[in-house]
């Protein structure tokens, strides 16, 4: 796959049987919305040691690992260092690790995994970031009590570890020196972008690609990005991606005199929101601005909050699922009132 933005050029190779050659496709608009690669390779040790669940072969693995392998040892969950771009500084902050969403929503299910079937409880799981507070993005009014709620349960917490250095049989090791002691290693990568879209001249010093808060590439117009490829998605969250793809429908709307300027000329205003699996029918909800600078923030805990997850699940990956329009998203803030 390449992508030339002086000749309006993308290449790409038809994937269904290999063999294909590669074929030139030019274009008038282009959307860079291909995701990130998830720099599993650049962990020592993950292929033989680690566990993770960001998608369904790994949480395979995990499914199988678990009743036939996992012997009741510590379990250590945490994330790789995220290595954000700096040339998106001046719109959106930059953070430790790319995603620690799901640290926090393996976390929780793990504990109430192991109390359930007899493999003790919380105080087995050492949860660990690179930075100075898990989930930093989703504000320190929403993680602070989460995180103070999860240590009353029992649940180990170490912070600053910098980055994964590698994972052994005995646990994961850290850059700043530290270890976790862990049986069962369930770890995130670095988010990186794909290596197609590294030195472009629509992208960032870490190959993602460059774009204002309208997700237009500030040099080529025809040029758009969003989702995790794009430079601005910090944290690399579905909702932040969600709300890009509706920027660049209204910007290309806007170009072909479908959309008035008062109505697609609007910066997005990144919020994030969470809902997160805690076991025992409970979910956890965090919706928050305060990372942006905002003043929206809010954690809710319990079965409402899990409901919503099941919807989401339901939504997603449901017979026929595909984004909901209005009536789900309705059902959301309804309930989240
Ligand atoms: C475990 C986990 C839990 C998460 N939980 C949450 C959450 O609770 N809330 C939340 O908001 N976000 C969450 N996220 C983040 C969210 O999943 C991503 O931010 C979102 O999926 C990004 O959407 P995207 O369309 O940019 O990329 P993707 O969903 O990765 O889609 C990119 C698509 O591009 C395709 N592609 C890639 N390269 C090429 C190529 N060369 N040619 C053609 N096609 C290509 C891929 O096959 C893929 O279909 C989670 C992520 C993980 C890993």
């Amino acid at each position: 796959m390449s992508l030339d933005p002086e000749g309006q050029t993308v290449e790409f190779v038809p994937n269904e049987r290999p063999g294909s050659p590669v074929e030139t496709l030019y274009y008038d608009y282009v959307v860079v919305a291909v995701g990130a690669h998830l720099g599993y390779d650049q962990i020592e040790g993950f292929a033989e040691y680690g566990h993770s669940l960001s998608d369904t072969y790994y949480g395979e693995n995990l499914r199988r690992y678990l009743p036939e392998d996992y012997q009741g040892g510590p379990v250590g969950v945490g994330s790789a260092r995220f290595h954000q771009g700096t040339m998106s500084r001046n719109l959106v902050p930059t953070a430790e690790s790319a995603c620690e969403g799901p640290p926090v929503e393996v976390m929780l299910p793990l504990g109430y995994w192991l109390e359930t079937h007899g493999g003790g409880g919380p105080e087995k799981v050492t949860v660990f970031t690179p930075g100075e507070t898990m989930a930093e993005d989703a504000g320190l009014a929403v993680v602070k009590p989460l995180l103070d709620i999860a240590g009353s349960l029992g649940y180990h917490y170490v912070n600053h570890t910098e980055d994964i250095k590698a994972i052994t049989q005995d646990g994961v090791e850290f850059a700043n020196g530290t270890s976790v002691e862990a049986e069962l290693k369930m770890v995130f990568p670095d988010w990186q972008a794909h290596s197609f879209l590294h030195d472009l001249p629509i992208s960032d010093d870490r190959g993602f690609i460059l774009t204002n808060m309208m997700a237009r590439n500030p040099r080529y117009s025809n040029v758009f990005a969003c989702g995790d490829a794009a430079a601005v998605t910090v944290p690399k969250l579905g909702i932040l991606a969600h709300m890009g793809a509706e920027a660049v429908g209204r910007q290309i709307a806007l170009d072909v005199g479908r959309m008035s300027p008062e109505k697609t000329n609007v910066n997005m205003a990144f919020v994030l929101n969470c809902i997160g699996d805690m076991g025992g029918n409970k979910g956890c909800a965090m919706n928050s601005d305060t990372w942006y600078g905002g003043k929206k923030s809010s954690l809710k805990m319990g079965h409402i909050p899990f409901l919503m997850k099941m919807q989401y699940r339901k939504c997603f990956f449901g017979p026929r699922a595909k984004y909901p329009t209005g009536g789900f998203l309705r059902l959301v803030c309804l309930l989240k009132n």
